[in-house]
């Protein structure tokens, strides 16, 4: 892989960029037009965090479902991802309100009524009645990213800790080790690993509490590859089956129909949530997926008559924020050279927060190719003031 470059123990990166997924990779091409004195850095083997190609009998997709709703937000953060990676990605707006199977039939969904699931916030993403369709799939775009960033890359490359002196961040340790120096640092993995990862008085010890005690939401992915066509609706589907428990209600949608060897394959993908303490008993997350089995089938009668392959997919800590306050700018308070460029921190959330939380991000530092100078005044009113050590 490219990008992969020696330097001495003593050298200072202008910025360190703590995961290569959809948010640092804007992040790393934004500022790599000022600079290419930075380094990314990811635990895994390549870019692209969760934003990255699955290769199916038919061609790549992407890693699980992908929905945006169509907002004035969507079309700006398109419009920063578009200048960054320059290539337009035409997105085009489909009238494609979700649909629930209720009393036999699909009808439109009009809500959980009085029983909405406890990750119902995580799930809402996926019910706007405009989305947005993409010429260029977000799978791609990770990948465009890459391709303008001339920094260096560090894959394998685990942050075990970040160490702070004269109230700023100087130097991160990767896999233990070795020790990496820079001016500026950009965290933008999840963030409920960001606590353990702080000195120790990079928050006060109710932060800490509070981040660590926030509940967190691991996603379970379902992706069915069917024998045959199953429908041609190119709608989100809600299940929520007949019982009225926690367990179960998921959504998912159909990718059109492909014909392979003269024969109909069609691949679905399905999204649903439990929380991270329960996630770490496995059985738990069989139980979720055989529920989103058997309401994908109440839907669908025969659709799990012919499967040709199914993948799942468990993403820990996949939704909540910890309830972490940042400063306007979007750094920690305790540390002004450490930003958090998590999706999660937006409250738009999944791929539109990675983009506008890299836009935030990259307009406080001046490097923002839109040269749109983002309004940080209502996040600043928003910061509570809370007491950092
Ligand atoms: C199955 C699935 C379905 C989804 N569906 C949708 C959808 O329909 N619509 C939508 O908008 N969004 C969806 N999302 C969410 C969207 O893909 C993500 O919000 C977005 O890709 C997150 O980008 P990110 O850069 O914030 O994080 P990530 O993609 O998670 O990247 C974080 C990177 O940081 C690295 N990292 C973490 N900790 C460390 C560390 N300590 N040291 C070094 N590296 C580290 C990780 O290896 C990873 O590469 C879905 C996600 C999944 C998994």
């Amino acid at each position: 892989m490219q990008n992969q470059v020696k330097r001495s123990s003593q050298h200072v990166y202008d910025y360190v960029i703590i995961g290569s997924g959809l948010s640092g990779l804007a992040i790393a091409a934004a500022l790599n037009k000022e600079t290419s004195n930075i380094l990314l850095v990811d635990s895994a083997d390549t870019f692209g965090g969760h934003n990255r190609s699955l290769m199916t009998p038919f061609g790549p997709v992407n890693n699980g479902i992908r929905t945006m709703p169509s907002t004035e937000l969507s079309h700006k953060a398109i419009a920063f991802l578009e200048m960054l990676m320059m290539t337009n990605v035409q997105p085009q707006e489909i009238d494609c309100p979700p649909v629930t199977f209720d009393s036999g039939a699909l009808k439109p969904f009009v809500g959980f009524g009085e029983n909405p699931p406890a990750f119902y916030d995580e799930l809402s993403y996926f019910f706007s009645p405009k989305q947005l369709k993409f010429h260029i799939e977000p799978h791609e775009w990770t990948q465009l990213l890459f391709n303008h960033y001339s920094g260096d890359f560090s894959p394998r490359s685990y942050v075990t800790k970040f160490h702070g002196a004269d109230g700023v961040i100087k130097s991160t340790t990767i896999n233990g080790q070795k020790q990496i120096n820079a001016l500026n640092f950009i965290y933008c993995g999840p963030v409920k690993s960001l606590h353990l990862l702080l000195p120790e008085d990079g928050l006060s010890y109710r932060a800490r509490q509070k981040m660590s005690k926030s509940e967190y939401w691991t996603a379970v992915c379902l992706d069915i590859l069917h024998q045959g066509k199953v429908t041609d609706s190119e709608a989100v589907h809600v299940l929520n089956g007949t019982t009225q428990d926690e367990i179960g209600p998921c959504a998912g949608k159909f990718l059109p129909s492909v014909e392979v060897n003269d024969q109909a394959l069609q691949y679905s993908q399905w999204i649903s949530f439990v929380n991270d303490e329960d996630a770490e008993d496995t059985e738990n997350v069989g139980h979720l997926l055989k529920k989103m089995k058997r309401q994908i089938k109440r839907a669908y009668p025969n659709a799990l008559d012919n499967i040709k392959s199914e993948r799942i997919l468990v993403v820990p800590s996949f939704g909540g924020n910890g309830d972490i306050k940042l400063s306007a700018n979007q750094s920690l308070p305790a540390y002004p050279n450490l930003w958090v460029g998590s999706s999660q921190m937006h409250t738009q959330k999944n791929l539109l927060g990675a983009l506008l939380q890299a836009e935030m991000i990259t307009s406080a530092l001046g490097c923002n190719p839109l040269g749109v100078q983002v309004d940080t005044g209502q996040m600043a009113s928003e910061s509570e003031s809370e007491t950092q050590a």
